[in-house]
């Protein structure tokens, strides 16, 4: 289950706020609305970008 690396809520993915953006998928907390994560709906397999990995 992802928990949200701000406020540290963990969610239901189905619970998550999701905006398709020209082919990337971001997935913002439904708690605090920060980005959790990133998915590219091109590829053969979606992968996410974490913020604190950048
Ligand atoms: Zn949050």
């Amino acid at each position: 289950m992802p928990v949200c690396h701000r406020c540290e809520a963990d969610h239901n993915v189905d619970e998550l706020v999701r905006h398709d953006r020209r082919g990337v998928l971001l997935v913002h907390c439904p708690t605090c609305e920060c980005l959790m994560g990133r998915y590219r709906r091109h590829g053969d397999r979606p992968e996410v970008d974490r913020l604190r990995d950048a």
